[in-house]
């Protein structure tokens, strides 16, 4: 199998390549998170360190899960529980804390691939129309009645989560912790502004359902 790992400590990719090779797995190795996000579409596996010199895990997670359904194990000495959730709340198909024996993540490796594919959000899709509002979530943009809309990047950061699964409530939490990489914000007031900027700025104040005490949601036709 091609696995790409993503490790910028030398000592321990070096080990671990030699480890994964033993087993019959060829090994790409990418020190940093843009490397690796440019290297995805040849893995059939995926071994993630958090803590990258250039971008955080999470977010290099959360990147790859808007076009992939690769597996991805998180590898990581990061153990509190916040992290090991919100390595999973962001697309992880499991966790391994170092230090592990390489017996042990060849056999979650197994069970991950056992379970099957993850469905890719938004099943694959890239342009989500509500009405007249056309949000394309490759390039970023959106149009209310063909006019194009400047949404800033957190703006359209939270609308293109909720655009990903149309109906489906996604509580605040969730929202703040994909969007600000901070569950703990949650008694910030920031989403209740971007929500407001997102009804604003495209004049579709029905576009994003508020859910009291629930969430947000995008409305569907
Ligand atoms: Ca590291």
């Amino acid at each position: 199998m091609r696995v790409l790992l993503v490790e910028d400590d030398d000592r321990l990719a070096a080990a671990l390549i030699s480890a994964l090779a033993r087993h019959g797995h060829q090994v790409v190795r990418a020190g940093r998170a843009d490397d690796a996000l440019r290297l995805k579409d040849s893995a059939e596996f995926v071994l993630l360190d958090l803590g990258l010199p250039d971008m955080d895990g999470l977010d290099a997670l959360r990147r790859l899960r808007r076009v992939s359904t690769v597996p991805v194990i998180v590898v990581t000495a990061r153990t509190e529980e916040r992290d090991v959730l919100r390595g999973l709340r962001s697309g992880a198909d499991d966790y391994l804390v170092k230090p592990f024996r390489t017996a042990e993540l060849v056999a979650r490796m197994g069970a991950v691939l056992r379970r099957g594919t993850r469905p890719l959000a938004a099943a694959g899709r890239a342009v989500v129309e509500v009405g007249d509002t056309r949000i394309d979530l490759e390039t970023r943009q959106i149009t209310v009645n063909g006019a194009q809309v400047a949404l800033t990047r957190r703006e359209f950061d939270v609308l293109a989560l909720l655009a990903r699964e149309p109906g489906v409530v996604r509580s605040r939490e969730e929202i703040l912790d994909e969007v600000w990489g901070d569950v703990l914000m949650s008694a910030s007031r920031s989403l209740d502004v971007h929500i407001a900027g997102i009804r604003a700025k495209t004049g579709r104040p029905q576009l994003v359902e508020t859910l009291r005490a629930t969430g947000y949601r995008l409305a569907v036709d």
